[in-house]
């Protein structure tokens, strides 16, 4: 363990209060499934303790939400200590199955799916690619194979200012970075086509590629969300009001990890009635689909999911979020006869 992050698991007093936020302790009930359990466990592996499936599950069952730093009353940044112990043990070679082969997926392809497919199937015309741009839209996996629409919508209105797209993006890192992995090959890769393209900012709709841009890659180029850049353009967008009303889900490496709260309130206020959920802004409950959770422990991130579900007003007509994997989630968890959809989609459906 460094010694910065064996100086941060020190100063856990043990109080228990990241108890009361912890979304998977909350569906799971064990102390090893909660923030307090995890950092006594990463204590206890920088001593004699062995590495074994129950501890590599407690280690990977955290979304990464941040939910317990804001409340900690140490200070302490428990999902960044949580992703150090996770490097330590793939370092290790201690890794679950799961953790295996999404890896195994990333780095054989370059997206999260282990697809060989066009990745910009939904680009139909392909001249629209320019070699130099100011600015970059990063798609991310999630957009360019499973929510193509959604691809398309955001390159559409982002090309308005003058956007291109990497011509041969890869997956950002996000999910390698988050278990434990290196993801070097993918920065590298990504970072010399973004320097060829000369973009000075490049701009994605994925929380999660949002988290990674910005804080893994040379800081070479300015990274913003699709909310952040369009707020900045919103009176250029011609936006008419729509009848009905939406609430918003904040992506937790959008929100807590990167303060975007703002932006996408402004760009869905200018558009229609915007009701708050339960809990939002810096305590928004988390989708449970984060930190390699959806895909190693699904019917433990559904269960997050749908208790999030319920913080949903009643009579709202969308829920609407910033980020893919929040989006899968929540719908996966049964949204039932409220859409989710991506602000994006909802932005579209107010263009004149
Ligand atoms: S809130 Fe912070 S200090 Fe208290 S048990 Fe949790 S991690 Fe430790
Ligand atoms: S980051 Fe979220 S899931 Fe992970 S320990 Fe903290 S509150 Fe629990």
């Amino acid at each position: 363990m460094l010694d910065e992050d064996r100086k941060s698991v020190d100063q856990c007093v043990r109080c228990g209060a990241c108890r009361s936020v912890c979304p998977a302790f909350q569906e799971s009930g064990w102390e090893s499934t909660g923030t307090r359990g995890r950092i006594m466990i990463l204590k206890g592996l920088d001593s004699c303790l062995s590495p074994d499936p129950q501890i590599l599950d407690s280690l990977n069952s955290c979304t990464t939400c941040a939910l317990c730093t804001e409340i900690c009353p140490a200070g302490i940044n428990p999902p960044h200590l949580i992703e150090s112990g996770r490097r330590q043990m793939v370092l290790k070679g201690a890794m679950t199955g799961k953790q295996k082969s999404l890896a195994g997926n990333i780095l054989s392809s370059g997206n999260t799916f282990g697809l060989s497919d066009d990745r910009l199937s939904w680009l139909t015309d392909k001249r629209l690619i320019l070699k130099k741009a100011e600015y970059a839209y990063f798609v991310g996996c999630m957009n360019s194979y499973r929510y193509t629409e959604t691809a398309a919508r955001t390159f559409s209105f982002l090309q308005r200012f003058g956007a291109t797209i990497l011509p041969a993006e890869k997956c950002c890192g996000s999910p390698l970075m988050r278990m434990g992995f290196d993801a070097q090959k993918l920065v590298q890769e990504n970072s010399r086509q973004i320097k060829e393209i000369g973009a000075s900012t490049v701009i994605t709709g994925c929380a999660g590629c949002h988290t990674t841009l910005k804080n893994s890659y040379p800081e070479d180029f300015e990274v913003k969300s699709v909310s952040e850049f369009l707020v900045e353009h919103l009176s250029e967008l011609d936006l008419r009001k729509l009848d009905f009303s939406v609430s918003y889900h904040d992506p937790c490496h959008l929100g807590r990890h990167s303060r975007i709260y703002d932006q996408p309130r402004k760009l869905i206020e200018a558009v229609c009635n915007l009701e708050e959920m339960k809990t939002s802004r810096e305590s928004a409950r988390c989708c449970g689909g984060g930190g390699g959770v959806r895909y190693g422990y699904k019917d433990l991130s559904l269960r997050m999911a749908k208790r999030r579900l319920s913080e949903v007003p009643e009579g709202v007509d969308y829920i609407v979020t910033s980020c893919p994997l929040c989006i899968r989630n929540l719908r996966d968890a049964g949204a039932g006869e409220v859409k989710v959809i991506d602000l994006v989609d909802l932005l579209a459906m107010a263009l004149p």
